[in-house]
C-alpha cells in the first residue's frame, strides 16, 4: 500500500480542468516513457507506469473523475468502501493497480485515434469481439447460372448441383465428437486472448488456438475433423419465373452454408445470366425484332407472319410502308408475374427479290415500266432540294 498517494492531475502533468483529450494525450506520453518494455528491470519506472495508468484509469472515466474531484483519494480508499454516494465497487484502487491492469489500461488508451500508437495499432484497437461460443449463422452463397433466352422470358425449372458446406449431422456443428467434452485452452489459459508483439509494445489478440473461446474440444468430431461443417454435393431445384433478365437474383432460403453451434444456415443466391437470342432482342418486358417485308407487300399492302414469343402472329402491312417503320403489337411481349406484360416492336426491313433472271426478269421489267417519279416521294423530295440548291448556285455565279 502506498503511504502517500500523489495527485492524479499532477502525476499526468495536467490542469484540473483538462479535457478528456488532454488527459489521454498526457497519459500516452507518460505511459510510453515508463513502459516496462522500454525500461527493463527498472522497478521505479514500472512503479511510475502503474501510477500514471491508475491516474488515467480514474480521470478517463467521467464518474470516477467526479468522485475523485470531490473526495480525492479517499473516494477509493478503504475508508469509504461503502460509498453511499454512488461509488463504484471492485477495481482495487485503494491499493494501487498491478502491472497487468496497468498494461490493460495502456492498451485501452492506445486504441483511440490520433497519437503515436496509431502506427502500431492501425487506429483500431480494443474492438470487442463477439462471443465465440454463440450460435453462428452460415454464410450466404452465390451461384451464377446461365440460362437461355426462352427460359428467361417463359420461366423454367432447373436443377443445379452445388458443393456446399453444411452443418455436420454428427456433432450438430459443434465440432466435438459426440459424447466428448471440452477442456480449457492451454495456450491462453482460458482467457481467449494472448499477448503478442515485440519491442516495448505488446498487444492482445484473439487466441488463435481456441479462436477466443477459451476452451478447446477434447476430441474433434471424426465426421468433420472438428470443423462443424462437412462439404456435400447437393442438387437444388430452382424455379425461374418468367421475365427475369441478366443480373436477376433468385433467393433460395436456407440453402447457403450451414450454421455452426446451432446457428441457422445462410441463403443461396442464384444470379442469372441470360444468353442472347439471334432474333428476339429485349428491352425490359418489350421484345424488339426486325422483320423482313417483301417489297411488293410493302408497296401494295398485305400481311406478314411475325414470330412472337407466344407463337406466330399476323401483322397487317399498310400499302406504301417504308423501310424502317416500326409497328407495335400490344401484349406480345414478356409476361412477368410482378410487372405485367410488354409489347413487341417490329421494325420493317424491306426485302428486295434476289435471283431474278430470264423470263422472270423480262416480266419484272415490263411491270416496273409503269413506275415513274410520282410513285417515289423520297426521290421527288431529293430532286426538289437539289433544284433549290442549283438555283441559288446560279444566282450567285450570275452576281459574281
Ligand atoms: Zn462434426
Ligand atoms: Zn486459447
Amino acid at each position: 500500500m502506498s503511504a502517500e498517494k500523489k495527485d492524479y492531475y499532477e502525476l499526468l502533468g495536467i490542469a484540473k480542468g483538462a479535457s478528456a483529450e488532454e488527459i489521454k494525450k498526457a497519459y500516452r506520453k507518460m505511459a510510453v516513457k515508463y513502459h516496462p518494455d522500454k525500461n527493463p528491470g527498472d522497478k521505479a519506472a514500472e512503479e511510475k507506469f502503474k501510477e500514471v495508468s491508475q491516474a488515467y484509469e480514474v480521470l478517463s472515466d467521467p464518474s470516477k473523475r467526479q468522485q475523485y474531484d470531490q473526495f480525492g483519494h479517499a473516494a477509493f480508499g478503504p475508508g469509504r468502501g461503502g460509498m453511499g454516494g454512488g461509488g463504484f465497487s471492485g477495481g482495487g484502487f485503494g491499493g494501487g493497480i498491478d502491472l497487468e491492469e496497468a498494461l490493460r489500461t495502456f492498451m485501452g488508451a492506445a486504441g483511440g485515434g490520433g497519437g503515436i500508437f496509431d502506427n502500431f495499432f492501425g487506429g483500431g484497437g480494443g474492438g470487442r469481439s463477439r462471443n465465440p461460443n454463440a450460435p453462428q449463422q452460415g454464410s450466404d452463397l452465390r451461384f451464377d447460372l446461365d440460362i437461355d433466352f426462352e427460359e428467361a422470358v417463359l420461366g423454367s425449372k432447373r436443377e443445379i448441383r452445388i458443393n456446399v458446406n453444411e452443418t455436420c449431422e454428427s456433432c450438430k456443428g459443434s465440432g466435438a465428437e459426440p459424447g466428448s467434452g471440452k477442456r480449457t485452452c492451454s495456450d491462453c489459459g482460458g482467457a481467449g486472448q494472448v499477448i503478442s508483439g515485440g519491442g516495448f509494445v505488446q498487444f492482445r489478440q484473439t487466441c488463435p488456438t481456441c479462436r477466443g473461446a477459451g476452451e478447446v474440444i477434447e476430441k474433434p468430431c471424426s465426421a468433420c475433423q472438428g470443423q462443424g461443417l462437412v462439404r456435400n454435393k447437393r442438387n437444388i431445384e430452382v424455379k425461374i419465373p418468367s421475365g427475369v433478365e441478366t443480373g436477376s437474383r433468385l433467393r433460395v432460403a436456407g440453402r447457403g452454408e450451414g450454421g455452426r453451434r446451432g446457428g441457422p444456415p445462410g441463403d443461396l443466391y442464384i444470379v442469372l445470366h441470360v444468353r442472347e437470342h439471334e432474333f428476339f432482342k429485349r428491352n425490359d418486358l418489350d421484345i424488339i425484332c426486325e422483320v423482313p417485308v417483301p417489297f411488293h407487300i410493302a408497296a401494295l399492302g398485305g400481311e406478314v407472319s411475325v414470330p412472337t414469343i407466344q407463337g406466330n402472329a399476323t401483322l397487317k402491312i399498310p400499302a406504301g410502308t417504308e423501310n424502317g417503320k416500326v409497328f407495335r403489337m400490344r401484349g406480345k411481349g414478356i409476361t412477368s408475374p410482378r410487372y405485367g406484360t410488354g409489347d413487341q416492336h417490329i421494325r420493317v426491313q424491306i426485302e428486295i427479290p434476289q435471283g431474278l433472271s430470264g423470263k422472270d426478269k423480262k416480266k419484272f421489267e415490263e411491270m416496273t415500266a409503269i413506275l415513274s417519279d410520282k410513285h417515289f416521294p423520297l426521290t421527288q423530295k431529293m430532286r426538289k432540294a437539289a433544284k433549290t440548291f442549283y438555283d441559288h448556285k446560279k444566282a450567285l455565279e450570275d452576281n459574281a
